[in-house]
């Protein structure tokens, strides 16, 4: 068997950054069965879907067939997980197959889930079920299609072997794409191995792949650490436009590129509430949904320490440059996150003056009435046409509510531009379940019209519309996410 000839992997990670690519094989898979393929973005990556639904195709998929020269490797990284600092992470149960060019001409990672115990393994089984993976699926493309950035999901293939965790599930390989791979936490590692050159090579490879502006700059490595934190504090204040809690925001877990990663424990927040966490390991709220911002921040100078050898040769001019960047994020942060609350609200030009105090106000007014934060956002758009109750129906305090959107209705808002912001449909906790209970028990046809409505996230549409309502009253006060599943 054979891979077309036009399919062919670079593995320019590996050729510049050896210390950090560990040679390695996918397990074999005994019996790959193909559950979802993304058709658009495998004509996004050049790759005939119809060739990848063949038995040769998903052995791709699983890394049990490779393009010639293909050399698939174990990535090297480090991290600060939930603060605590562990110096040797990797890819315990992921490989990088390979770099391939996207009809665009974009670099992106071929990147496998569960494809088998890595040497970075530690005590993990190597592997990834099939729930977890359907669940990367929709969650990363649901994000896409709401326009942020994301690492994708090419296609999730069961492997027919069972997967132990607290009961005994079905196995997958999930087959990721991404425009890299490099995290916080890759910068960490190279720091702790104390080795400036190798250093210096993985800023200079960030530069090439993620932020070939920085080439220019007077002082590109430290261009390089201002790209990573526009990037990031414009993601993490699109997550929370969205109401995205990512659950678990390791260093390891921060890209460079500003794509997110790890769709582990993360959830779409459906009350509206700062102190909202799901994830089941996130006992002391490090992670909650009001968080992120901040925990970002921490993150970010985690990279800085991690970059300070190459900011300045005098460490304590290092650590001013670096300060003098990190300085810049709370206002960085803080007009990414107004600006798209703005459009949200309709009132693209209106002051901040006008727009803070109603932010602060709607955030408690939602939190006080644990208001479902799609619904009431998207409810808004009808409010702005004349028709308040959809947004309304969904508070308690009447009067505060009409107090409120009397001051907002003053700013005129734009209920056309609400609507393109405002998502009908994102992958709400309670059918993310019941998609994923009906996958794993055979059934497929409830992921697949979920994966209809939030891959079309602004477009309402007939025989949706459940999709677009927030949970019934008894899911949610106790729902629970998992990591490393
Ligand atoms: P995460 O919490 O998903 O960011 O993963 C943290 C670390 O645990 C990474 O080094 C993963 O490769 C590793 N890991 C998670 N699950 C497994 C598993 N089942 N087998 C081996 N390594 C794992
Ligand atoms: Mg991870
Ligand atoms: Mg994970």
């Amino acid at each position: 068997a054979t891979v077309p000839s036009t399919l062919t992997f670079d593995s320019r990670f590996a050729r510049d950054l050896p210390e950090l690519a560990l040679s390695w094989q996918a397990e074999d898979v005994p019996d790959p069965r193909l559950l979802v393929l993304n058709e658009p973005l495998a004509a996004e990556l050049g790759l005939d879907p119809a060739w990848l639904r063949t038995p040769e195709g998903v052995r791709l998929l699983v890394g049990n067939l490779l393009p010639e020269g293909a050399a698939p490797v174990a990535q090297a990284y480090a991290g600060h997980q939930f603060g605590a600092w562990s110096p040797r992470l990797g890819d315990g149960r992921a490989l990088l197959l390979g770099e391939l060019h996207d009809a665009a001409g974009r670099v992106r990672d071929l990147h496998l889930k569960g494809s088998g115990r890595t040497p970075f393994a530690r005590g993990g089984d190597g592997l990834a079920a099939v729930g977890p993976m359907l669940r990367e699926h929709v969650v990363s493309e649901a994000m896409h299609a709401l326009g942020i950035p994301t690492t994708r999901s090419l296609a999730v293939v069961a492997t027919g072997r069972p997967v132990r965790r607290e009961t005994v599930q079905p196995g997958a390989v999930l087959a990721r794409v991404a425009a890299g791979h490099l995290r916080v936490g890759t910068f960490q590692y190279a720091r702790s191995r104390g080795d400036t050159g190798l250093l210096r090579r993985l800023a200079d490879h960030a530069i090439a792949r993620h932020h070939p502006g920085a080439a220019a700059a007077e002082h590109p490595h430290l261009a390089l650490f201002d790209a990573v934190v526009a990037a990031q504090a414009s993601l993490v204040a699109q997550w929370m436009h969205v109401g995205f809690i990512h659950g678990v925001m390791n260093t390891d877990n921060t890209t460079i590129s500003g794509e997110t990663i790890d769709y582990g424990p993360c959830a779409f927040m459906d009350a509206h509430d700062p102190a909202t966490v799901y994830s089941s390991i996130d006992l002391g709220g490090r992670y909650a949904y009001g968080n992120q911002p901040v925990v970002l921040q921490w993150n970010l100078a985690r990279l800085a320490e991690a970059m300070l050898p190459l900011f300045d040769e005098d460490q304590d001019r290092a650590v001013a440059l670096a300060e003098e960047v990190l300085g810049t994020y709370p206002a960085r942060y803080g007009a990414a996150w107004t600006d798209g609350m703005r459009a949200k609200l309709g009132v693209p030009g209106a002051d901040d003056d006008d727009v803070a105090p109603l932010l602060e106000e709607l955030s408690a007014l939602l939190r006080d009435n644990h208001v479902d934060h799609t619904s009431f956002f998207r409810g808004l758009g009808a409010a702005a046409r004349g028709d308040a109750r959809p947004a309304r129906d969904l508070v308690l305090d009447l009067a505060r509510f009409d107090a409120w959107a009397e001051r907002w209705r003053s700013l005129g808002p734009d209920a056309e531009l609400m609507d393109r912001v405002n998502p009908v449909y994102v992958p709400r906790n309670h059918l993310v379940e019941e998609a994923l209970a009906a996958a794993v028990a055979g059934d497929l046809d409830p992921l697949g019209r979920l994966l209809e409505a939030v891959t079309r996230p602004f477009e309402p549409r007939p025989g949706l519309e459940r999709y677009a309502e927030p949970a019934p009253g008894d899911f949610g006060a106790s729902y629970q996410t998992f990591c490393g599943t």
